[in-house]
Parts: C-alpha cells; structure tokens; sequence
C-alpha cells in the first residue's frame, strides 16, 4: 500500500470535546498509519474529503503548536485528551514531533492532560510528560494475542511492547491506564495478569459495528460472531480477573 503524506496548515487544533470528561481534543494529524481495521475514526473521511483507503494517508498540520499557543491565550481551562481521531504517537511523530511541541506549549498552561495512544513513542516524551502536575497515559491493547493483534492491528506495535510501555511509564510515576477497546479475542486472564501490576484503572470498550470502516471482512458477520462467542464471555472474565480495581465498561 502506497502511503501518502501531506503537510497542511491547520485553522484550530483545540477543538471541544464531546467525549464524556474532556473539554477539548487534540489531533495534531489527520488519518492514522496504524491503520487498525476496526478504526472508528475512518467518520473523518467525511469532512476532510479524503478518497485514499483509511490508514494509507496522514495529513500533518504543520502549524499545530503555533497555533494551539494562540488558542490557549484564550480558552477557559479544562481537560485535554491527546488524541481522539488519530495516533498522537503513530510512526510520522518520529519524525514532525508536533505531538512533542504541543506538549511543550501545554506545559506553561497545566491544563489537564490525557495521552491515550498505541506506541512506545510516548516514552520518547517522558522529560516532558513528568513536568505536568495532572497528566495521565493510557495504552490501548485489545488482546493479548500476538496473532489476534496482526489481524486488527497489522501496523500498530506489538503487544509486549505496549505493555512495556506501560511499566515505564507507571515505573516514572506517570498515572496510566489500559483501554481496552475493542474487546478482540484473547485470554483475559493472562491479560489480567500482565498489565494489573502497571496500571490505575482500565476502561473496556466494545467494537464500534457502525463504523464503516473499509475492512477486508465482512463487517456483519464479525459483529456477530464477536457478540456470540466472546465479548460477554471475556467481560465476565475481565471483571474477575481486574478484582478490586474499577473497571468501566463503556457500552453495557
Ligand atoms: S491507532 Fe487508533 S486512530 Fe490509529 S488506526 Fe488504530 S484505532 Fe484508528
């Protein structure tokens, strides 16, 4: 697959959030080269005209921390999340560090910060993540599964390095969380065990069958399959296995 880039200038970068206990969000790309195949912010096509296939192109707004310095000057303060439509720390951050720079602008204004990504980039950016006095870092791992990982996820990390990614950071005292969403098949048990040590709280999260997400399987019959053989089944297991630890099932 051909992967195609684009600097742009962005009109705003902090933009208000509707995701319950966020104020505003921040995408400093658009499009995601992870390209999971359940992604749920394939919606984004929509409005930004794109026709290349989800996961094949990222626009990278150039101006993103300019820009969100201008905006800080006047916004009311409230929680941050980093990102809601894209990976802040997907492989072209490497590169652009704008998720970096918008941290940096952030700091001096200590509005709350919410990180959730997939990669081990994020650690790259512990000098600055350490300085925020409200700041939190959630990883996203859907299984435990290597194999499971490679079908939805065949460009995101692997799932050990996820959840070294979360001992570091719990390790440097950052507050972290797991979002587990979607639900994939996996051993919820050796998925228990291996990320408890590491984490404050977990969020679980069913897959977003309305998406229309260009998949290359049929999105109705995964949805039932997923329903019938595994995600009430590993829901009922999750909850044993996290005991004492609040955990939050998004959708009931
Ligand atoms: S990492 Fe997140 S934003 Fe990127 S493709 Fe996967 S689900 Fe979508």
């Amino acid at each position: 697959m051909q992967l195609i880039i684009r600097e742009i200038i962005a009109k705003s970068i902090l933009t208000k959030s509707g995701i319950p206990g966020a104020d505003y969000c921040i995408n400093p790309y658009i499009g995601c080269f992870h390209g999971c195949r359940y992604c749920y912010a394939t919606f984004m096509k929509k409005y930004t005209n794109h026709e290349e296939l989800w996961g094949s192109f990222v626009d990278v707004k150039m101006n993103a921390p300019e820009i969100l310095r201008r905006q800080l000057k006047r916004a009311v303060k409230g929680t941050i999340i980093i990102s809601s439509v894209t990976d802040a720390y997907q492989p072209v951050e490497g590169r652009y560090k704008l998720t970096r720079r918008c941290l940096e602008e952030l700091l001096s204004y200590q509005f709350p910060v919410g990180i959730l990504t997939k990669s081990p980039l994020v650690l790259r950016d512990m000098d600055i993540i350490k300085k925020f006095r409200d700041i939190e870092v959630g990883i996203t791992i859907t299984t435990n599964d290597e194999r499971i990982r490679k079908i939805f996820e065949p460009k995101a990390p692997p799932v050990e390095a996820r959840i070294q990614t979360l001992k570091r950071l719990h390790e440097n005292g950052i507050r972290t969380y797991v979002f587990i969403g979607p639900v994939l098949p996996m051993n919820p048990e050796a998925l228990c065990g291996k990320i408890k040590p590491y984490v404050d709280y977990v969020f679980i999260d069913r897959m977003n069958y309305v998406s229309k997400t260009v998949n290359i399987y049929n999105q109705l019959k995964l949805q039932k399959w997923l329903e019938r053989n595994f995600v009430d089944e590993v829901k009922r297991r999750l909850r044993r296995g996290f005991d004492k630890k609040k955990v939050t099932f998004c959708n009931k």
